[in-house]
């Protein structure tokens, strides 16, 4: 155990990811003596492989409208973080590092697309703690942390040896991506020490099905909605609009992952089972349209139907469980199975989740209760020497560059003044 005398004005910051290269910058740059610690051999791993490697670093617009796309007491918490260092701002600091960012269709920001366009910003960060005189211990894993509220003195390493500071910044991350750096073990120290800490779910995560469809995999349905029901009335818990892309043991793409929190909630609960809206149109109107067609098209085929609405490997087992003859024609549709066809594409069944893996999850959901926090410093309350920033607070919003920022305004506001 090392007893060096604290040196005033000395920080450390925990994590080198997003939050952490932020706050330790910012610290540096207010003129403190910064360290930062980082368990892997390199800094910014999840940026590197985010966004597919391209890296969705932000999303365009003001605070108010990225502020839209997070859960309310979510968005009341990061409002200050938006307001000092938000999207703009992040962009602006990119490019003075020379990486150009633009803007897709749909609001998402990245890098110049080129190969290696995510390993740009980590090195725009890099430069940042270099030039700002940040010392950066990497292969430096934290397994401890020593203090009684309202001062923490010190971290422990792996090694056994301990790291002091004047303040500390916490900026661990979440629990899945464990091959990234992020274990989650800061959280249950934490828990450890008394700070309240949300219990943690995975998050824009794949989610495995009970019956999975291997024969699918890679088949995906658009343009409808991804429904969560419950119980025997199939009490519709919630939905998200988007592609679901189905995979060896279940499905991914974006509404799934952005159901992903709520299914595994459902799940932990109790019964829960999924399906997909095909047609956005009611179930009355479905039907009237059925009926037209019966009269209109008397001989068109079922199947030929089913196909224009569900894609073409997944007809034979529509026709399967309607219980339907391939060569079925509209005409001799009774009417039984007529409204089984209606509720078969208002909800392509999809059976019932098995997991959703904390693993593969972009993110986790849940962390350190942002109420613990104060919004305009990230300091813990409770605690005169500690602050904490980025995904190892209970923060998760949607795909589309809104968790990097929240990463990166949380991280700046901890690092400053
Ligand atoms: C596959 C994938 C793709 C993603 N794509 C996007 C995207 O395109 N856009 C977007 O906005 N978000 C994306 N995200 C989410 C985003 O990457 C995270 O929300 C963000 O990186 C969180 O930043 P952070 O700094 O809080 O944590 P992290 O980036 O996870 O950094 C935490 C760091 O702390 C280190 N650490 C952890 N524990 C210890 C310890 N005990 N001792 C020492 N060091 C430790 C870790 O090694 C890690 O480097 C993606 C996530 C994943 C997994």
């Amino acid at each position: 155990m090392s007893e060096a005398k604290v040196r005033p004005g000395s920080v450390v910051v925990l994590g080198g990811g997003a939050a952490g290269m932020i706050a330790a910058w910012r610290a540096a740059s207010l003129g403190k003596a910064v360290t930062l610690l980082e368990a892997n051999g390199r800094l910014g791993v999840k940026i590197r492989i985010s966004g597919g490697g391209k890296c969705n670093v932000t999303h365009a617009g003001s605070a108010k409208v990225l502020l839209e796309a997070f859960r309310k007491e979510q968005a009341r918490f990061l409002r200050p973080a938006f307001h000092v260092f938000g999207s703009e701002d992040l962009r602006a600091l990119l490019q003075r590092l020379g990486v150009d960012t633009y803007e897709r269709e749909n609001g998402r920001v990245f890098p110049q697309d080129r190969p290696g366009s995510a390993g740009e910003v980590v090195a725009a960060l890099e430069q940042l703690l270099q030039r700002s005189g940040v010392q950066v211990r990497m292969g430096a894993r934290v397994c401890g942390l020593i203090g009684v509220a309202p001062r923490l003195e010190a971290m422990v390493l792996e090694d056994g040896s301990w790291v002091r500071a004047e303040s500390f910044v916490l900026a661990t991350g979440g629990a899945s991506y464990p091959e990234t750096g992020t274990r989650g073990e800061l959280l249950e120290t934490l828990r450890g020490l008394g700070v309240p800490v949300n219990a943690w779910f995975p998050a824009l995560a794949p989610v495995a099905l009970m019956v999975p469809r291997p024969e699918w995999e890679g088949v995906a349905l658009r343009e409808g909605a991804l429904q969560l029901r419950a119980g025997k009335k199939g009490k519709r818990l919630a939905e998200f609009a988007g592609d679901v892309v189905f995979t060896k043991n279940g499905i991914s793409g974006p509404a799934a992952l952005e159901l992903s929190r709520d299914i595994e909630k459902a799940r932990r609960s109790g019964a829960a089972w999924l399906g997909y809206e095909l047609i956005a149109s009611s179930e009355e109107s479905l039907d009237a349209e059925l009926l037209e067609l019966q009269q209109g098209n008397p001989h068109l085929a079922v199947r030929t139907w089913l196909q224009k609405v569900l894609p073409a490997r997944l007809s034979p087992f529509a026709m399967t469980t309607l219980a339907l003859p391939s060569d079925q024609r509209m005409k001799d549709l009774p009417r039984e199975a007529r409204r089984a066809l209606v509720a078969l594409v208002k909800a392509f069944p999809l059976g019932e989740p098995r997991s959703v893996s904390l693993a593969r999850g972009e993110v986790v959901s849940g962390g350190v209760s942002l109420k613990a926090i104060d919004p305009h410093t990230m300091a813990l309350k409770g605690w005169d020497n500690v602050r904490i920033c980025g995904e190892l607070l209970d923060i998760d919003g949607p795909i589309g560059g809104y968790n990097l920022q929240a990463a990166f305004s949380t991280g700046y506001l901890a690092g400053g003044a």
